[in-house]
């Protein structure tokens, strides 16, 4: 069994880090993003430790735990542009030069102030009175928070049955 040194240093068999990544992952209501309140390193990213010593990127570890192993020469991307986000729908596969392309069509994207007085949220709900709440100066979509709110829980609550939490963020 892959756990066997760990288990001579700490004693009680510990916890496989499948089981351990949602504890410390927190929801940021504005983005959806899963922010890692853990270990970052240098740049950023979220660690965690995988046992025999060893530590693994944490975007990393959500994205083979929902998506299946990454393929050699492919890198776990953010589409939200926050390093510490492991939200599996803000990541996507690419190589180093899409990553780039990538930050460049949204640098473009930023820039273009129409987006901020859209009609609608990017997935087309209206922001009407009933439908937009203010986070820190930003105007959210209800319908989307709630949406991300459940899929948060259901995330959470995946931890804890011993549920594939890829079948279960699939329901939403
Ligand atoms: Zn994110
Ligand atoms: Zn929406």
């Amino acid at each position: 069994m892959m756990y066997n040194s760990d288990m001579a240093k700490t004693g009680p068999k510990p916890i496989p880090w499948q089981d351990r990544i949602m504890r410390h992952v927190s929801p940021e209501p504005n983005s959806g993003c899963w922010l890692w309140e853990r270990s970052h390193n240098g740049v950023g990213y979220g660690t965690l430790g995988v046992g025999n010593g060893k530590s693994a990127l944490v975007h990393r570890l959500m994205w083979e735990l929902t998506n299946g192993p990454v393929p050699d020469g492919m890198f776990v991307c953010h589409r939200c542009d926050m390093p510490p986000c492991c939200n599996p729908d803000h990541l996507f596969l690419g190589t180093p030069g899409d990553n780039m392309r990538d930050m460049h069509a949204k640098g473009r994207y930023v820039s273009n102030s129409a987006a901020l007085t859209k009609p609608a949220c990017k997935r087309g709900h209206p922001f009407t009175k009933e439908n937009t709440a203010i986070y820190g100066g930003h105007r959210v979509c209800r319908e989307c928070f709630n949406a991300r709110a459940r899929r948060w829980r259901a995330a959470k609550k995946a931890q804890y049955s011993g549920a594939p939490l890829r079948a279960v963020l699939q329901g939403f």
